[in-house]
């Protein structure tokens, strides 16, 4: 995982453009690996079910920037686990 762009700078960078649509070029589909919600920290609200797929303790009112996440390409930090993609 890139360090820059798993900071704390980052995560509220991602976080005041979280306002801002999802790029058109991402495809794919979110597989509960939980990766996203440990940037920068590990979120409380991460759970995991007895498989080890991830989910949300407050799935229904999550915030935008885990909403949309990852919403560009250049915000993308989990890239070897995560289930989107971006076309080039
Ligand atoms: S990193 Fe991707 S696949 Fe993993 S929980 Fe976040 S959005 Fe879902």
């Amino acid at each position: 995982m890139n360090n820059k762009r798993n900071s704390l700078f980052a995560k509220i960078k991602r976080t005041l453009f979280s306002i801002l649509p999802v790029s058109q070029k991402r495809k794919g589909e979110c597989v509960d690996c939980g990766e996203c919600c440990k940037l920068f920290n590990v979120c409380p609200f991460l759970k995991y079910k007895s498989d080890n797929k991830s989910y949300c303790a407050i799935y229904k009112i999550r915030p935008l920037n885990c909403r949309k996440y990852p919403r560009t390409a250049s915000e993308f930090v989990t890239s070897d686990t995560c289930g989107y993609k971006f076309k080039l």
